[in-house]
């Protein structure tokens, strides 16, 4: 399988709670690397941006300000098949119905603030690494 890198973002539930590390491990143990971190504040246009594909959705408003509660870290993460791998970490959107091992399913408070963000497909993953991360900041 190929190396890829994907874009994560740990969300504003996550960093107030304290779960960095503890997120950072579950993603490490599954063999992908951090090769890129930061944690930074997003703007209302930041987030409004990032998340602009969903901006007809009924939840894009709430969604908007609950990113922009709390820091968030941003992050790179290389491995084989690591937008595949990431997602696999994260679990299911609702952690109502994530696997037990995931991330959201021990750590998500809902399907809104569910912890985590992973790239979808390699072209997403390139677009929004880019959104983030100039590309002197990753280091392999
Ligand atoms: N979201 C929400 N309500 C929904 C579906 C999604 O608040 O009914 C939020 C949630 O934080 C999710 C994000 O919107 O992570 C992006 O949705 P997507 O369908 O892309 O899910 P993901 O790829 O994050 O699992």
């Amino acid at each position: 399988m190929a190396i890829e890198r994907t874009l994560s973002i740990l969300k504003p539930d996550a960093t107030r709670r304290n779960l960095t590390g503890k997120i950072n491990a579950l993603f490490e143990e599954a063999g992908l690397r951090i090769v890129a971190q930061k944690r930074i504040k997003l703007s209302d246009a930041q987030a409004g941006a990032f998340y602009e594909v969903h901006k007809a959705r009924p939840f894009y408003g709430s969604l908007v300000s609950s990113m922009t509660g709390a820091p968030v870290v941003v992050q790179v993460l290389e491995g084989e098949g690591a937008i595949l791998k990431h997602r696999d970490v994260m679990g299911a959107t609702d952690p109502k119905k994530a696997e037990p091992h995931t991330v959201r399913a021990q750590f998500a408070e809902s399907i809104e603030a569910n912890s985590v963000h992973g790239s979808d497909s390699a072209e997403n993953a390139a677009t929004e690494i880019a959104f983030f991360f100039a590309g002197t900041e990753i280091l392999p």
